[in-house]
């Protein structure tokens, strides 16, 4: 079994597309250094920063993502953005069910799984992201919360398209807050997260590629994606500058 390191940026609601030109100039030449060949890695700018991002990554081993995408191919949804407008820009990934998306845009288990299905038919790789909170965690629910989760997303998901989805766990309680989950705690969940995608999908979740997300950062990230089930990270403060990006996914891949 051999899953390749795979480490996406999550922009958030930063970069105007005067600042995206510039970090993805730097990100270009920082990045000149990584092989493909160990890893995949992605920036995941706001909407209006994605054409400028996929301008100015053009002829560099760096790829770019979405943060969303509504299920509707078209039609009265002010503000969505649908798979089609997405893949004429030529995006690649979509982030779908971010945590911060649950909190305060009302996203469920159900939507997921309609954005996943749209991703899908739009030939765009779902990077699917669960996590507990800390309220969850301490009262012994993560395994339950993930299950449900995990069993919400790919409910209808055809083995086929299933090899096209990358799962991010992100503890709730360590995104953006510095604490991150200690290498053996997160080792510990994606594994549980693997055995339950292999009760779905049997020897397919061998292949999965399952990201880490929660205040990864330089200093962390080799320990880390080091763990057997840790294939990769979904950064967020960490990918907003060239310097730190690049660091973090070198010393991930050793
Ligand atoms: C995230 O929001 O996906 C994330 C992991 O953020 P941070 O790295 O800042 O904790």
């Amino acid at each position: 079994m051999s899953r390749k390191v795979f480490i996406a940026g999550n922009w958030k609601m930063n970069k105007t597309a005067a600042e995206t030109a510039a970090l993805c100039q730097a990100l270009k030449e920082k990045f000149a250094d990584v092989c493909p060949c160990k890893a995949d890695v992605a920036v995941c700018p706001p909407f209006t920063s994605i054409a400028t991002a996929i301008a100015e990554l053009k002829g560099s081993n760096i790829k770019v993502g979405a943060q969303n995408i509504h299920w509707a191919d078209n039609g009265a949804f002010t503000g969505e953005i649908s798979g089609a407008m997405l893949k004429e820009l030529g995006v690649e990934y979509v982030i779908i069910g971010h945590s911060e998306r649950r909190q305060y845009f009302g996203e469920t288990d159900e939507t997921v799984n309609k954005r996943i299905q749209a991703a899908l038919k739009y030939d765009l790789k779902p990077i699917v992201c669960i996590g507990e909170t800390l309220e969850e965690r301490e009262g012994d629910k993560t395994e339950a919360v993930l299950e449900k989760q995990i069993k919400g997303a790919f409910s209808g998901i055809s083995a086929d398209d299933f090899k096209k989805i990358v799962i991010a766990y992100e503890p709730v309680w360590a995104i953006g807050t510095g604490k991150t989950a200690t290498p053996d705690m997160a080792e510990a969940t994606h594994a549980f997260i693997r055995k339950v995608l292999a009760g779905l999908y049997g020897a397919l979740a061998e292949e999965t590629v399952i990201q880490y997300g929660g205040s990864m950062k330089p200093e962390n990230s080799r320990e880390l994606v080091a763990q057997p089930d840790i294939d990769g990270g979904l950064i967020g403060g960490a990918a907003l500058k060239a310097d730190s990006f690049h660091d973090l996914v070198k010393n991930a891949i050793g």
